[in-house]
């Protein structure tokens, strides 16, 4: 360690907290140490062998993969995607409606017409896209986008065939359970809808990694010493504007204390843990303990759970060509509140399950997708339970009680995770983007005539328009990399790092 260099320290090991430190280190501050409370790297992005390859537990695709997505081009740079993924054709797909649903069962055990399903997908995808035209205010009597779209709903089922307004009820909700998951939201009642047009889609047909997203974690921390990851070091305390003597005589501003008693002294901290996590202690973590305007920050914005159930078969029973089942539970509306019954209900909240490519390399797997209360239930119950829950579901939906259950079975458990407390961040109603800039400032704020940057913040849900993305984590690292880099410039050219 290079003692005349200032010491950063970096709480976590997911892609933002190495990002930060990839652009530190590259550009000359090499005093550096991650902590990382779990015994792995990565964080949210965690690939694991399953069926005959690997699953992806947190992160699967890269959102929208073309030139601007920093994701993409490091991938692209480190030769981690296919050549069909990396063609300008699917860099140019502009990406902005519902899934495409391979097929579509109802709770009857029908196929539902596909036409009718694309009928009412492109009802819904319009009124998404206009539930995101409210970022400049006028959102009338609707702070969610659950109730915007619960009005268009109101104010079109009239004009139906009423014939068919029933089973386009229980498509629509059905939507809106995928919704949820992508938002990571146990409803979309609680998304606010003012914000909701900042997040940003970027353009590209979403892309996975043939050798795992955990391939590109692996990739940047090759770029790092083997020493500068501590794992296994949960950080209790953050205690800063203190003046700790550190074994070379020099008095630090930062002092990280572990749960196991270790302490670690800085000049800067870049706090990357996920907002589950803050919300679960951020009283208490950071001592003397945060500005008011951040922890209200904090407990305003939203942070849910999506999970996911892999299920491997012995031998498919959709069709070759099928990507995604959607299921639709006959009898449910959005515009009627129904009375949750946890144990027995919880099921109902999946509606779609992707088939994992390719088959020749994985295996017959599928993944549901599982989000809110229901999802957070899901993680209390066994395996077995979910195995036959899953297993009757499905011989329920494809109307085949012989469906042979699957071979094996793996479920995420985002939420009882200690160290992130859920999956993935939203603009929460009473929330709005400001929150995510007023979490993203470091500290001390500005005024304060205190040594400056001592901690700083990074992670997902410090990105105002990509969060809950990788590339949002991604840039939020390298965002406050460059913020201390733009605090010693000029100054590392002569080996002078007087500022400390
Ligand atoms: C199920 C799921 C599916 C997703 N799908 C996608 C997708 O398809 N595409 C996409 O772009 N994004 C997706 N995401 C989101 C994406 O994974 C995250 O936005 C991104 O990985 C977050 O990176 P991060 O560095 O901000 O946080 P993290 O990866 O969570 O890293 C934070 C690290 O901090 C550590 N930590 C926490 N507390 C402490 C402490 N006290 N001391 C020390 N270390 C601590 C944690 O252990 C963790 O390793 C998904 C997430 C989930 C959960």
């Amino acid at each position: 360690m290079e003692s005349s260099c200032p010491a950063v320290a970096i709480i976590g090991s997911g892609i933002s907290g190495l990002a930060a430190a990839q652009q530190l280190y590259r550009q000359g501050i090499r005093n550096l140490r991650i902590l990382e409370a779990t015994g792995r790297t990565g964080g949210r992005i965690w690939s694991q062998e399953y069926g005959k390859g690997l699953v992806e537990i947190g992160a699967h695709w890269i959102h929208g993969p073309s030139t601007k997505n920093p994701v993409f081009q490091l991938s692209s740079q480190y030769d981690l995607l296919d050549p069909g993924s990396m063609s300008e054709e699917n860099q140019l797909v502009e990406f902005d409606s519902p899934l495409i649903f391979s097929v579509t069962y109802s709770s009857s055990g029908k196929k539902i017409n596909c036409e009718t399903v694309s009928d009412v997908g492109k009802m819904y995808s319009s009124w998404l896209h206009k539930s995101k035209a409210f970022t400049h205010g006028g959102c009338g009597p609707h702070n969610s986008v659950g109730s915007f779209l619960k009005q268009e709903i109101s104010g079109s089922y009239h004009d139906w065939d009423r014939e068919q307004v029933d089973l386009k009820m229980s498509l629509l909700n059905a939507f809106l359970k995928t919704e949820c998951c992508i938002s990571g939201t146990h409803s979309m009642d609680d998304v606010a809808l003012g914000p909701f047009g900042e997040y940003t889609t970027l353009p590209g047909l979403d892309c996975t990694f043939p050798r795992g997203y955990e391939s590109l974690v692996n990739q940047i921390k090759l770029s790092l010493p083997n020493d500068i990851v501590l794992l296994n070091k949960p950080v209790r305390t953050v205690n800063w504007k203190g003046s700790f003597q550190g074994q070379d005589s020099r008095i630090y501003p930062v002092k990280l204390e572990c749960e196991n008693g270790e302490t670690f002294l800085a000049d800067h901290v870049i706090v990357t843990v996920p907002l589950g996590f803050l919300k679960e202690c951020a009283d208490r973590f950071v001592c003397p303990t945060l500005p008011y305007n951040k922890l209200e920050a904090i407990q305003n914005m939203g942070f849910g759970t999506n999970n996911k159930i892999f299920l491997e078969f012995e031998k498919p029973f959709w069709e070759p060509e099928c990507y995604v089942i959607q299921l639709v539970w006959e009898g449910e509306s959005p515009l009627v509140k129904s009375q949750i019954n946890l144990q027995q209900d919880w099921i109902k909240k999946l509606s779609c399950l992707f088939v994992l490519q390719p088959p020749a390399q994985i295996g017959h797997v599928l993944c549901g997708f599982i989000a809110g209360n229901e999802s957070e239930f899901m993680e209390t119950l066994s395996k077995e339970e979910i195995h036959s829950t899953m297993t009757n579901l499905l011989r329920r939906f494809t109307g085949n009680p012989n469906l042979p259950p699957p071979i094996n079975i793996l479920c995420t458990h985002w939420h009882s995770k200690p160290y992130t407390h859920g999956s993935y961040s939203y603009v929460a109603v009473g929330s709005s983007g400001r929150d995510i800039d007023i979490l993203a400032q470091p500290l001390p704020e500005k005024g304060d005539p205190s040594k400056p940057l001592q901690v700083l913040f990074a992670g997902e849900a410090t990105h105002r328009n990509f969060y809950s993305t990788t590339h949002g984590a991604l840039l939020s690292g390298w965002r406050e990399a460059e913020r201390l880099i733009n605090h010693y410039s000029g100054l590392r050219s002569v080996g002078n790092w007087s500022k400390l």
